[in-house]
């Protein structure tokens, strides 16, 4: 078993995708849910918290393998704006690359579960507008018990949190570097399962040998890169400033 250091970096990353092709695993996005059921699948869903500037590497690597993944974006992420130049490009590369968008929905912000629902289709129709493709899944950031448990149901969409819609995918997640019981390289190893839903979050998988508080100041710190930036090339006043009068 290789250590943590290996295993979450970009060359695991790449290993674990290439191991799967070689046990037969066939990767399907989101709305190609319910096709190849005579094959051994796997979605491969991304949920993009804050890093969606650091997604690329991993956006080229699923490609040069002929892999397309599902990218849950969010429109209230706290630490990208969506929709700024700069990211609304990351986001049309993504798509180039052959992945697919869906929707990463902050639950908080609803009042109510039937607000909710509208809550989510107004932000799918602003996703697919935007970037002008379909949308066909929603997952929710940190969700609720009620989301957890509720089994819902949402016009026209996907809920990767209800049960009877995911199956028959067995679910497992890199959040914080950690697998709940078997790593997602052991599973594979062992295809144990024929069909897998995989989340992983590209920032665990980008800083080898760092600590989690440490990927997150590295995540964090990109974004306000990428804001100093903007500010540096758009703004006249800014013109003689450099990138370390802003950032330490
Ligand atoms: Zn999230």
């Amino acid at each position: 078993m290789t250590n943590r250091k290996e295993e979450f970096s970009l060359v695991g990353f790449e290993k674990l995708l290439q191991n799967a092709q070689s046990q037969s695993y066939h990767f399907v996005t989101f709305s190609q849910k319910d096709q190849f059921k005579d094959k051994k699948r796997i979605l491969l869903r991304h949920d993009i918290d804050n890093e969606l500037c650091q997604c690329l590497p991993l956006a080229q690597a699923e490609a040069k393998l002929g892999i397309k993944a599902t990218y849950f974006i969010m429109l209230r992420s706290s630490a990208y704006n969506l929709l700024s130049l700069e990211n609304r490009q990351i986001v049309l590369e993504l798509l180039k690359l052959g992945h697919e968008i869906a929707l990463h929905f902050q639950e908080k912000i609803a009042a109510s579960p039937d607000i909710m629902l509208q809550n989510i289709q107004n932000e799918v129709t602003v996703l697919e507008n935007e970037f002008n493709t379909k949308v066909s899944a929603v997952s929710f950031h940190q969700p609720s018990p009620f989301v957890l448990e509720g089994h819902l149901l949402i016009p026209q969409l996907i809920n990767t949190y209800n049960k009877e819609q995911m199956a028959p995918y067995h679910y497992l997640s890199d959040s914080n570097q950690e697998w709940r019981n078997n790593s997602a390289q052991q599973i594979i190893a062992d295809s144990s399962h024929k069909d897998l839903q995989i989340l992983l979050h590209p920032m665990w998988w980008l800083h080898p040998g760092k600590n989690i508080k440490q990927i997150w100041q590295e995540t964090l710190r990109q974004n306000n890169k990428q804001t100093v930036q903007h500010w540096l090339h758009h703004e006249r006043t800014l013109q003689d400033a450099k990138e370390e009068d802003f950032l330490s």
